[in-house]
């Protein structure tokens, strides 16, 4: 190591020394890394069943005992994919916790949010062949310097013991930014903005998929992704999240 590299880790084990660890969503000084404080823990919407046995949409009432009840809308229209899952439900809080995470470097939260994914989605893991992240557009991850969904697919991966393998998809057109679009204009948006890299193709094989993204809005993503994984040999595609949305009209409260 030259001695500006010497420098820097020595700079970097210093600055973890000094700086006591903070809540991932609201910065107040907390005891161990990558744990929330009290006041955020509260604020937490954590997504518990019963669900949509397909999409993990949460309902307001209990449908019964079978686990395979579907939401209206997988029932009408199966996703390609067989299970999302989600950890909470996308609103105020999980908003800032996520925008921190992208855009804010908050990159030391990734371990914590991981294990909360791990936690969720270990069902999903289980049945896991490989892990793989949606992947951002290379000028997009440029500017950013980092995919979120690819850390939190690292942490997943080293926590459940499952290969991941980073660079399974390509996201071959920069597509706008999905915010303001409707259901269906996203799934337009997106259409043909995944493939999977062609080296990769053979690690796909009769394998079971389970792909990581932050947040799932109208699942027009990771649709597109899961489209891709079949077409490539996939034998299956789930889908973990940190956060779902949830419209109250869906959900039936
Ligand atoms: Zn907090
Ligand atoms: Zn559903």
């Amino acid at each position: 190591m030259d001695k500006r590299g010497l420098l820097s880790a020595l700079s970097g084990a210093a600055l973890d020394i000094l700086l006591p660890p903070q809540c991932p969503s609201c910065n107040a000084v907390v005891e161990s890394a990558g744990v929330l404080c009290g006041p955020c823990w509260q604020a937490v919407d954590f997504i518990t069943p019963p669900l949509c046995s397909c999409c993990g949409l949460p309902f307001a009432f209990d449908p019964g005992l079978s686990d395979a009840v579907l939401c209206g809308a997988c029932a009408r229209r199966a996703p390609p994919y067989n299970r999302a899952r989600a950890v909470m439900v996308y609103g105020d809080f999980s908003r800032k916790l996520v925008l921190a995470f992208k855009h804010g470097d908050r990159t030391d939260t990734a371990p914590g949010l991981g294990r909360w994914l791990a936690r969720t989605g270990a069902g999903l893991i289980a049945d896991a062949d490989l892990i793989a992240p949606v992947p951002l557009h290379w000028s997009r991850l440029f500017a950013r310097r980092y995919n979120q969904a690819a850390l939190l697919a690292g942490v997943v991966g080293r926590i459940g013991g499952v290969r991941v393998v980073q660079d399974l998809l390509v996201r071959g057109k920069r597509t706008p930014p999905q915010g303001r679009l409707t259901r269906s204009a996203r799934h337009r948006n997106v259409q043909g903005a995944f493939r999977v890299r062609p080296s990769r193709r053979g690690e796909l094989d009769g394998r079971r998929v389970l792909l990581i993204d932050d947040v799932l809005t109208t699942g027009a993503t990771v649709s597109a992704c899961a489209k891709m994984l079949l077409r490539g040999g996939a034998k299956a595609v789930d889908v973990l999240t940190l956060a779902r949305v949830v419209r109250t009209t869906e959900a039936g409260r």
